[in-house]
Formats: structure tokens, C-alpha cells, sequence
């Protein structure tokens, strides 16, 4: 990239609420259900219909605008967008244009080049409600499910500074979606969809550089892709000396390259008005000020405990990355009851290795292995009554049958012997039974070491800490045992 320019990126983030009907109708959401088996009337603008507001809509994106810190409006208006296509039978879409749901507030992402655990805020401009468009398939068949689903629109300011950063938002949004639980904020499935605005700014200028945008980008890996590739496309024309005019582009996966759709719509080519059908969307201040104060601990938040526990950063993305992961750790956690940084990452690495070697996630939360069980298992090991190799049998019988790790030690004969004075009668049996060895080892062969504590463990049957065996035998060895004169 030449030096002196830098991209300036924001994001245009569409999000299908949670809810059980679509937005301005009793029609049921199914957005994946057989093609238009979920539609009414008013999705179909039969004449005579008119829109009324979901308020569980309402209330899953003031959860939303509330979590990002956003002011959110007392009163906020409706407007129709104008614009004429097949998957719009209004002719119209109803949306917030004048009067946002919210304004502000700001989104913490990660900012890994400052360090690994740094995080900076993405301020945003606006958050609304609007209704979606009927999903065009190939082959122009249309299925009207998604029309009017509820949709959350997201606008950050212009603040992204890199491709990578720009996934990285709509990565922490999803994460932060799914927390608040207001939304499946799933890429494949057009529940989360983003639109990424980006231009090129003279480093050190304040002047804007002119802005292009990639439309409807569905997955992490495209987004970050599109940005590259529209940089350079910016680049490239700029150092032609060839202005970069505002263009809508889309991208195409096939040929990691953005292509110009067309020439960015103005403000007026859609004919925006206030929406006559609809009174203005009041959300009472207490409301908002309820939904504030009943929120989860959100994601970047788990990330700082999961720090301060101890836990490297890979170990708390891990976690943090897949949710269901991160609550059964929690869940572990709490049983587990006061622990030091270590045991706590014995936990972690037990859950997302050992466990889950044995348990996808998506069926960790129907598993017979509960988190409690885990947590007794982590901190029998972690206290030698069990080894390592003992804790995977244990834990493969807990995946088949559930139960406590203890009952399934005992029963199978895998608990360490503990108990020093049957360590030491084990350690007695030794030291009688190879009286040649143990006096060569104390004429000073060291080698013979090893020999004796393998014959200890093998008393034992392998059932005993062989560090703690270890100590005893030092000791047995520095003195005779008591009444043996042959020794
Ligand atoms: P439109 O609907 O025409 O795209 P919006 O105001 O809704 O206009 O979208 C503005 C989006 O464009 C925001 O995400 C904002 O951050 C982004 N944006 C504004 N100016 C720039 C710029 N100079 N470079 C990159 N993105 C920009
Ligand atoms: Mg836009």
C-alpha cells in the first residue's frame, strides 16, 4: 500500500431478531422453513393491511441498544424506503431513517496488535429497527419467509482501521448477540449480514477520502477478503490518477474480487417519507433503563475475568468463541469453588481438550457428563488420588453412563493409594524381596533407582502417585527399616 494512505472502514451490520412473528404482523418466523409457508396477507401487501409493531421485537433490540451503551430514544419514528424490486411487495420498506431506535454507544473488540488482551471501542452512530426483504434464489424464484422479519441495523462510524479489524467487529457483534440471546446471528443463515463502507484517507489529512461500498457480505473470511481486494482496487485507481467514485460493489468468492454493481444510490432515489400507518415507537425510560440493568456479563467482560483467573489468551478465546463452552466452564468453575491459576487451567484444558475429544460441543448441554463432574475429576487428579491416564478412563466412563468420578474411581479399582503406611508396607515388601539391589544401590549404584521404584509400583499395580512413592522410598532407604537386621 502506498505509505500515505489509510483505510477508513464502517459497517452497515443487519441482524434478524429472535422473535416468534415478524415485525409488523402475527405472521410466525420461519425463516428456514419451506418456501412461503410462512407468510400473511400483510407480507404479502394484500390491499386493506396494515403494519402493527411487535413489541417482543421492541424490546429484544432495546436489550441490544442497551448493551452497547447506546441512548436510546423515548420516541423514535418510522419511515418508507422506496425502491422497487420482486422481493419488496410493499414497493416500500419500513425502517427508522429520521429518527433512529438509538443513537452512540460503542462495541469492544479485541485489539490484538496493542497487546493480547487489549481491546478498543467501535463507536457507533445508530441502531434501528426495520423489516426484511423476501430472499431472491437463483433462477429469480422468490420465498417471501423473510419478508418483514425483524431486522436490527447497526451503522459503526467510520473508525475500522484494517480488513482483519473489520471481521474482527462482526465477530465480537455475534458473540455479544448470541450472549444477549436477541438473535441466532448466524452468517450462513442471512441472520447476520453486513454491508462494509470503506475509503482511503491521506494519513495525517482529516478530509475524507470518497467511499465505496461491498454490499451483503455473509461470512468472516469474505469480509476480510472484500476489504483487501477494494483497497487495492482504491489503490490501484489512485495511483492511475483516476478519482474513485461512489460505487455499490458486490463481492465475488469465486474470484476474491469486488465487482461494481452500480452507482451508489443518493438519499433522494429513495424517496423517503415518515410512515403514515404507524404512530411513533415510544419505549418508556424505565424499560430501558430495566433492560440495562438486567444484563449478562458480556463477552469482553468474561474475557477480563477469565485474565485475572489466569487463563492464557488462546485458552479464554477458546472459551469465549464458542458460548456453550464458555457456560459450562463457568458452571465447572463454580463447583470447582476456590482455586488457584493452575487448577483453573486444568479445567480448561481438560474441558476443551479431554472432554470435548469426546463430546461435541453443540451436544455438551444434553451430555450424561455434567459440569460438576468435571470439576470433581480435575480436582481429584489435581490432589493425587487419581493419575492422569486413570482421570481419561474415569472421564470416558462418565460420557457413557454420567455419575461422580469418585463412585466410577472407586468401583473400578483406579483410586492412588494414598494412605503412606500401605505405601510404606508396599515400599518394606520391596526393599525385603531384592536385598542384592538394594545393597548395591547404597554401595552407590544409582542406577538401581529406578529398578526399585518400579518394583514398588508394580505392589501397588500402578495404583499409587509415584511422586509421593518417591519421597517414602528416599526415606526408606537413607534408614534401615525398624527390626530388619538383613537390610
Ligand atoms: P448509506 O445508507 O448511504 O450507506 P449511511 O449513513 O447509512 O449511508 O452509512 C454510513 C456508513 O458509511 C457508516 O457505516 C459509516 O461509518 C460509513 N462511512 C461514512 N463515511 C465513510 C468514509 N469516508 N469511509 C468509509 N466509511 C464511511
Ligand atoms: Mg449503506
Amino acid at each position: 500500500m502506498t505509505s500515505e494512505l489509510v483505510p477508513v472502514i464502517g459497517l452497515e451490520v443487519h441482524c434478524r431478531l429472535k422473535t416468534a412473528s415478524k415485525l409488523f404482523s402475527a405472521c410466525p418466523l420461519r425463516p428456514g422453513a419451506a418456501a412461503n409457508s410462512a407468510t400473511d396477507p400483510y407480507t404479502w401487501a394484500l390491499p386493506g393491511t396494515l403494519p402493527t409493531v411487535n413489541a417482543a421485537a421492541v424490546a429484544l433490540a432495546v436489550r441490544l441498544a442497551a448493551a452497547l451503551g447506546c441512548e436510546v430514544a423515548e420516541e423514535s419514528g418510522w419511515d418508507r424506503k422506496h425502491y422497487f424490486y420482486p422481493d419488496l411487495p410493499k414497493g416500500y420498506q419500513i425502517s427508522q431513517h429520521a429518527r433512529p431506535l438509538a443513537r452512540g454507544g460503542g462495541l469492544e473488540v479485541p485489539d490484538p496488535e496493542a497487546g493480547p488482551w487489549a481491546t478498543r471501542v467501535i463507536a457507533l452512530q445508530r441502531l434501528h429497527l426495520e423489516e426484511d426483504a423476501a430472499k431472491v434464489h437463483a433462477g429469480a424464484l422468490l420465498d417471501y419467509n423473510r419478508a418483514g422479519a425483524p431486522l436490527v441495523e447497526i451503522v459503526t462510524a467510520p473508525v475500522i482501521r484494517s480488513a482483519a479489524e473489520a471481521a474482527r467487529v462482526l465477530r465480537s457483534l455475534r458473540l455479544l448477540l448470541l450472549r444477549l440471546g436477541v438473535s441466532d446471528a448466524t452468517m450462513e443463515d442471512g441472520s447476520l449480514r453486513c454491508d462494509v463502507n470503506v475509503s482511503l484517507q491521506r494519513r495525517g489529512s482529516s478530509a475524507p477520502g470518497v467511499r465505496c461500498e461491498i454490499k451483503n457480505l455473509n461470512s468472516f473470511n469474505f469480509i476480510e477478503r472484500a476489504v483487501t481486494a477494494e483497497v487495492e482496487r482504491q489503490e490501484a485507481l489512485l495511483a492511475a490518477g483516476v478519482p474513485v467514485t461512489p460505487v455499490t460493489l458486490r463481492y465475488d468468492p469465486a474470484r476474491a474480487a469486488v465487482q461494481v454493481m452500480r452507482v451508489k444510490e443518493t438519499e433522494l432515489e429513495y424517496r423517503w417519507l415518515p410512515e403514515p400507518d404507524l404512530p411513533p415507537l415510544r419505549v418508556d425510560p424505565a424499560a430501558a433503563a430495566a433492560a440495562r440493568a438486567s444484563l449478562p456479563e458480556l463477552p469482553e467482560r468474561t474475557r477480563m475475568r477469565y485474565c485475572v483467573l489466569g487463563l492464557a489468551p488462546i485458552e479464554a478465546a477458546q472459551l469465549i468463541d464458542e458460548p456453550v463452552l464458555g457456560d459450562w466452564y463457568d458452571a465447572a468453575l463454580t463447583s470447582l469453588g476456590p482455586r488457584g491459576p493452575a487448577l483453573a487451567r486444568r479445567l480448561c484444558k481438560w474441558l476443551t481438550v479431554e472432554l470435548i475429544g469426546r463430546v461435541p460441543p453443540a451436544q455438551l448441554a444434553s451430555a450424561k457428563v455434567v459440569p460438576a463432574a468435571l470439576a470433581e475429576l480435575v480436582r481429584m487428579l489435581e490432589c493425587g488420588e487419581v493419575s492422569a491416564p486413570a482421570a481419561k478412563q474415569i472421564l470416558d466412563l462418565l460420557v457413557e453412563e454420567g455419575g461422580v468420578p469418585g463412585g466410577i474411581a472407586a468401583r473400578e479399582g483406579l483410586l492412588l493409594e494414598n494412605d503412606d503406611a500401605a505405601l510404606t508396607a508396599a515400599i518394606v515388601e520391596v526393599l525385603r524381596g531384592y536385598p542384592q539391589q538394594v545393597a548395591q544401590y547404597r554401595a552407590g549404584k544409582a542406577t538401581l533407582w529406578g529398578y526399585l521404584i518400579g518394583r514398588v509400583m508394580q505392589v501397588l499395580r500402578g495404583r499409587a502417585d509415584p511422586q509421593r512413592v518417591h519421597k517414602l522410598l528416599v526415606v526408606a532407604l537413607q534408614s534401615p527399616p525398624p527390626g530388619d537386621e538383613t537390610i
